[in-house]
């Protein structure tokens, strides 16, 4: 149990994290490594809380979207191999410095850092190869192989550490053949890399989605993000994986409203009864989109569902609590394991992910364990 929350809190269950890794572990291979991808500040979480967890219990990678990510992970004393999933070639200097590794995604960037780790005197430095094989967002093409393969075998400052693709529609059952296609296309490209270097990088391929429809294509590794943090992106996960992020928040002033009175900016909640409201110190500023006023959201005091009423302000909302019993003070529940932010992201006509990684780095995070 945690105390009930006095401000905007999020907290970080992190026995609900070791249990969704564990139960991603389940679904691999025992030699099968697992990469933690804990961009986006563990994705809206805290990223050096949830790395050094799942440190602990023996993850093998991790992931991150910047360098500027890595580094952060890297002060806060984490040892583990990063790789660095979107480098861009002014960072270069940080991802050396801070043993962070690349992905490599065209012949420019592979140029580019083998140049830099020549001057650094470096020898077999860990890179990745970003493979492209239908998202059509970074990687090679199956025509660069060739001249990948000439490039590396000219220089020994570079080692490739792994070999990677990313699923463009690996929730998506209606996909399924454009996802086996994309495998297919792994296998073929990493296979001819393969001859070319004359050793074997990791392989990996899979994502959270992945993992759960096509746990057949894991090769050496797989990359997991949304399912460590609670979400299978399809319901019939929604019993093996637990929702590790809760949002509360608390009453600041109740206001009793007469018929005719309204709420808020641009006078667009509307009291057509005599109605009772709370006023929430939490707004579109803390990652609550503007989308979500009047009505679109609801709030949980006391179990009773309280509907937003007029639009989110910057750093408040105010909902309706005409019938519940509360006073100024009590808690109030955004999210948490049993309203959860993918049902609330619905609401908002996204997904999970948009809806945590939006959340303000204002927002006090604590740590829990359930
Ligand atoms: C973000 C990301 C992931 C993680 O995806 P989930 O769906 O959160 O598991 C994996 N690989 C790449 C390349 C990514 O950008």
């Amino acid at each position: 149990m945690t105390p009930k929350a006095t401000e905007t809190t999020l907290e970080i269950d992190l026995n609900a994290l070791r249990h969704n890794y564990q139960f991603i572990k389940s679904k691999l291979q025992a030699n099968t490594k697992v990469l933690a991808v804990v961009k986006a500040n563990g994705y809206g979480s805290d990223g050096v809380v949830v790395a050094k967890e799942l440190a602990k219990i023996g993850c093998d990678y991790f992931a991150v979207a910047y360098a500027s990510e890595g580094i952060q992970l890297r002060e806060a004393s984490i040892k583990t191999p990063i790789l660095v999933l979107h480098p861009l070639p002014v960072n270069f200097e940080g991802i050396i410095a801070q043993n962070l590794e690349p992905s490599i995604y065209s012949l420019k960037m592979l140029r580019d850092f083998i140049d830099f780790s020549e001057r650094k005197k470096r020898k077999g430095y860990p890179i990745h190869l970003k493979l492209n094989t239908g998202l059509n967002r970074l990687g090679f093409i199956a025509s660069e192989i060739a001249a990948i393969g000439k490039i590396l075998s000219e220089t020994d400052c570079v080692k490739v550490r792994s070999l990677f693709s990313h699923l463009a529609a690996s929730e998506d059952p209606n996909e399924r053949i454009f996802t086996e296609g994309q495998i297919e296309q792994f296998h073929d490209i990493s296979e001819e890399i393969n001859t070319l270097l004359g050793y074997q990088p990791i392989r990996h391929t899979l994502n959270t989605s992945g993992i759960l429809n096509y746990p057949e294509a894991q090769y050496d590794m797989v990359r997991c993000g949304i399912g460590l943090y609670g979400f299978g992106n399809d319901a019939r996960f929604n019993n093996d994986l637990i929702p590790v992020l809760s949002l509360k928040t608390v009453i600041s002033q109740i206001h009793h409203l007469k018929i005719g009175e309204t709420v808020g900016y641009n006078r667009m909640g509307h009291a057509k009864a005599p109605l009772k409201t709370a006023t929430l110190p939490i707004g579109h500023a803390d990652g609550l989109p503007r989308a979500l006023g009047q009505g679109n959201m609801s709030v949980n005091i006391s179990e009773k569902s309280c509907p937003i009423i007029g639009n989110v302000c910057m750093d408040m909302i105010m909902v309706d609590i005409t019938d519940v019993d509360c006073k100024e003070g009590d808690e109030v529940i955004i999210f948490d394991k049993k309203h959860t932010a993918e049902e609330l992201a619905e609401q908002m006509n996204s997904i999970s992910y948009e809806l945590l990684t939006g959340l303000s780095s204002r927002i006090t995070r604590v740590i829990s364990y359930s």
